[in-house]
């Protein structure tokens, strides 16, 4: 395989990735796209990441460090809901022609990420006639069978088949996933390859749980942490409800983490089952926190909580494991292969909420010593390092082009 460097457009059109992360559309994705991005300016690639105007400071070029920018482009007003945006694609894919076309820009690959950036991509694929790998992140087929939540539109789903059809790759997170796009979607095994999401392991460090205790002006004995989006999908209720199941002595404090004003009625809901089930002493709904503070909190607490009935992946989990805080889980994602039952935290196989309290419980009552177990907890997530799994995605990258040139017969 020759290995070459790659200018690469990447689509990420409803949601920024320098968005504010906890907000109702921004989340794992968006750190998945600026930190994939980032890394593969400095493997030498070119990486122009085109997005929409999202708020009217936003300045057309943000630079992303090396060989990597995003570029805001106008399609519909600032703030329409997900949805609203798949009517903006002829705009935003005419808006980025012209400013393609305007600065001779030349790519070699496009990647797109969710699936209205797919249907843009298919449209700039066919004009450009260069290869188009796709990243779903979450698909809407799996979402409605669970489910929980807003129903996805039939929209998505046609959309999403057809984007499995008429892209060149499609580069999954989880085997659950691939299966999922087989399954739901009829996609062919050999056309998806299997890449986990990374973690930012020079963010995401444990930091003395005194200091970071100290730092947050914490004084309560023991720290459950949720963080994430604000949303059915993510369990929170079931967490909320598994608090009262805990042993006594615990003086456990609840910390929920994100949202933002979007998210506010289903914070109230929350609260409301808080007073419902006389626990709001002990929950703290803190809103949106920036991830450069984020390992204070893994840090500080004594375990990371994902309660949710579907994840993508659930980055969560590695942040809270590379700062040396165990995780205890549902069993969604990629979390089953990512935790090592009892030693780094663990997955419950029924999502409820005495399940959740009894592996909390055995959390809470075997502290280990710290530092040691922090460093243990931590190394076993080292192999999803950035910039490992930049070059797992390099490597799909480079066969997508090869093959593309390959003529067919
Ligand atoms: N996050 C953040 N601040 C918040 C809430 C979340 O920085 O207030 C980040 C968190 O660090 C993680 C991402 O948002 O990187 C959430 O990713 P995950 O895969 O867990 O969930 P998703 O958003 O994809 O459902």
């Amino acid at each position: 395989m020759t290995v070459r460097k790659l200018r690469i457009a990447m689509l990420s059109v409803h949601s920024c990735p320098v968005g504010t992360l906890g907000a109702k559309d921004t989340g794992g994705m968006s750190v998945h796209i600026r930190e994939l991005a980032g890394k593969l300016g400095k493997q030498g690639h070119t990486v122009d990441i085109y997005t929409r105007v999202h708020d009217p400071k936003d300045p057309q070029i943000v630079n992303l460090g090396q060989n990597a920018r995003l570029i805001h482009l106008r399609a519909g007003d600032e703030e329409i809901d997900k949805l609203a945006v798949y009517t903006c694609l002829p705009d935003f894919v005419e808006n980025l022609e012209s400013f393609r076309e305007n600065d001779s820009l030349q790519y070699d690959l496009l990647y797109s990420h969710y699936w209205i950036s797919s249907l843009a991509g298919k449209h700039l694929q066919q004009r450009w006639n260069i290869p188009h790998i796709t990243t779903f992140h979450t698909l809407g087929a799996v979402k409605n069978a669970i489910g929980i939540g807003e129903k996805e539109p039939d929209l998505r789903i046609e959309s999403e088949k057809e984007a499995v059809r008429d892209c060149q790759h499609i580069i999954a997170t989880t085997e659950k996933e691939k299966t999922s796009l087989i399954h739901y979607y009829g996609a062919s095994p050999e056309n998806i390859s299997v890449v986990p999401c990374g973690v930012n392991m020079e963010l995401f460090r444990p930091v003395d749980k005194e200091d970071a205790r100290r730092e947050l002006g914490s004084t309560d004995d023991k720290i459950i942490l949720f963080v994430g989006r604000i949303e059915p999908l993510k369990g929170i209720a079931t967490l909320l409800r598994a608090m009262p199941y805990l042993q006594d002595g615990h003086r456990p404090r609840l910390v929920i983490i994100g949202g933002d004003k979007r998210s506010q009625p289903e914070i109230e809901k929350l609260q409301g089952l808080c007073r419902e089930l006389q626990i709001e002493d002990s929950v703290t709904f803190l809103g949106m926190i920036k991830q450069d503070k984020l390992p204070y909190f893994y840090s500080a607490a004594e375990v990371c909580v994902i309660p949710s009935y579907y994840e993508s992946f659930g980055l969560v989990a590695l942040e809270s494991l590379a700062c040396g805080t165990p995780v205890v889980a549902t069993d969604v994602g990629n979390l089953k292969d990512i935790i090592q039952p009892g030693v780094t935290g663990y997955v419950v196989t029924e999502n409820t909420p005495h399940s959740l309290a009894e592996k909390i419980d055995r959390i809470l009552c075997n502290p280990q010593p710290h530092t040691e177990s922090a460093l243990s907890i931590r190394a076993s997530v080292h192999g999803f390092s950035w910039t490992n799994i930049a070059e797992a995605i390099n490597r799909e990258c480079q066969l997508a082009v090869d093959n593309y040139l390959i003529p067919v017969l």
